[in-house]
């Protein structure tokens, strides 16, 4: 990953340990994907308390979170840096968005 922006320069690791909080936003994300998953299994192969389809989902879903990883890892950075940084159409006019205390 680039330290910064390759078209306006904006610095994308804000200050020390910033991207510490992608790790709520990736958390948030496994956790829509597990609830995705669980109803897609419940609709497509069923949750039963007499078998152990519930425990496929399980290990099927631990997988798939894991496979995920790397685009889910990139996308928590680009859902958590949208939160401190939004689109400026005059980026080549605007300084690019630093925090105002020095580190
Ligand atoms: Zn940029």
């Amino acid at each position: 990953m680039h330290d910064n922006c390759p078209e306006c320069g904006q610095k994308y690791d804000l200050e020390q340990g910033f991207w510490y909080g992608t790790g709520y936003v990736s958390y948030a994300l496994a956790v829509a994907i597990s609830v995705a998953t669980f109803i897609a299994w419940m609709v497509l192969i069923g949750v039963s308390t007499e078998d152990n389809r519930v425990f496929y989902w399980l290990a099927f879903n631990g997988l798939f979170l894991v496979v995920l990883q790397p685009w889910m890892m990139r996308l928590s950075r680009v859902i958590y840096l949208y939160f401190f940084v939004s689109y400026d159409e005059n980026y080549k006019q605007t300084n690019p968005v630093e925090f105002d205390h020095k580190q």
